[in-house]
């Protein structure tokens, strides 16, 4: 069975070493020697400015939706992953809905004006499949309009525009370390941002709010990452480029074998630095989508419908009738893509899905 995706696992040698370490600090979580590792390591490795490691790739997007959305209008992308507008939504915050770029399928930035109402608080874009959203058009809204802007890149881990981390644009922006992503910690997650106060707030609300034991700055939760967690990072990290390098070439392959006279790809911003997180296709209908994915699964291929259906269609929000998502959403499939992806496999799903 060929799937989606599967986990990177690092030797077992190399986690059972930073297990040993946890061991002889007796120490599980609460800033533990692990943890300030990785994000040292973090730091360096993405050049960003300032992370915190989390749980997972959720509670830093509700942790900035409850510090800067203040229950109002959240502007946001129907073409995401459930996480996205289910964070506003838990946050009492509304999701308004700005139809996506044909495209780049990123939130269409030229639409966005049109839905600012006085109860607009934030916008919540997501740079999806790790492609960036128009960040300086977004940021000249935002600016215009007094506006916060959180970036959801839960799948943007290694991507760089215009040369630096993707991670050093928004207020805030977000990454998922989930089993399922490039990077992960098994759970886990991280929020970045610029600037030491933003830095101080966020690290206040996603531990309790604790300033030393007896002390509160504000509420919080928890949204710590354990030392565990923390073993896992440093034990994939080192193999960042390895991966990275060897899904490339696996989309290299897609990229020379498929015949595109009745699908097309994605269509990456310039100046994109971009970390093959996905492969999606997009078909010209959603029939010709539903027999691909029929054949492809008869022969134990499984892609997936990432991200269906629009989250416009969710029964707990209101639809703004975003079209080209709604098309979108229903003619897209990402086909699979992960280390350890044979060549002669991914022969079988070339010809499989050329053969329509
Ligand atoms: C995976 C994902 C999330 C959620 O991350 P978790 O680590 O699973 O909580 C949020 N947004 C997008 C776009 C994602 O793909």
């Amino acid at each position: 069975m060929i799937p989606v995706t599967k986990t990177f696992f690092p030797p077992i040698e190399d986690y059972q070493k930073q297990l040993k370490r946890i061991w002889e600090n007796q120490w599980l979580t609460n800033n533990g020697e692990l943890y300030k590792e990785l994000s040292k390591k973090l730091l360096k490795y993405l050049g960003v400015n300032h992370v915190i490691p989390m749980t997972n790739g959720t509670l830093p997007i509700q942790i900035a939706l409850k510090e800067y959305a203040k229950e109002g209008e959240v502007i946001t992308t129907p073409f995401s992953y459930v996480a996205t507008t289910a964070s506003i939504v838990w946050e009492i915050c509304t999701p308004v809905f700005v139809d996506i770029h044909p495209e780049y399928l990123t939130i269409d930035e030229t639409k966005i004006e049109a839905a600012i109402t006085k109860r607009t608080t934030a916008i919540l874009a997501t740079h999806v499949y790790g492609n960036p959203c128009h960040i300086e058009l977004i940021n000249s809204i935002a600016k215009k309009y007094d506006l916060k802007v959180i970036y959801d890149a839960a799948h943007c881990f290694g991507v760089k525009y215009k040369g630096q981390s993707i991670f050093n644009f928004g207020d805030v922006s977000t990454c998922s370390f989930h089993a399922t992503k490039l990077f992960h910690t098994g759970e886990g997650g991280a929020l970045f941002c610029q600037d030491l106060i933003t830095r101080q707030t966020m690290w206040y609300r996603h531990s309790f709010g604790h300033n030393g034991p007896e002390h509160y700055h504000g509420l919080g939760i928890n949204a710590k990452m354990s030392e565990l967690q923390a073993a896992m990072g440093l034990s994939v990290l080192p193999y960042m480029e390895q991966i990275i390098a060897e899904r490339k070439s696996i989309c290299d392959y897609y990229d020379q074998h498929l015949d595109f006279s009745n699908l097309r790809k994605l269509k990456l911003r310039a100046s994109t630095d971009w970390n093959y997180a996905y492969y999606p296709v997009i078909f010209n209908d959603e029939a010709s989508l539903l027999k691909v994915k029929f054949n492809l699964e008869s022969n134990k291929i499984y892609p997936r419908r990432y991200f269906y259906p629009s989250l416009e269609e969710l029964p707990y929000v209101n639809s703004n009738n975003c079209d080209i998502a709604k098309k979108l959403a229903s003619r897209v499939l990402c086909l699979p893509l992960y280390v350890g992806l044979q060549k002669s496999e991914q022969k079988d799903i070339v010809r499989l899905i050329n053969n329509k």
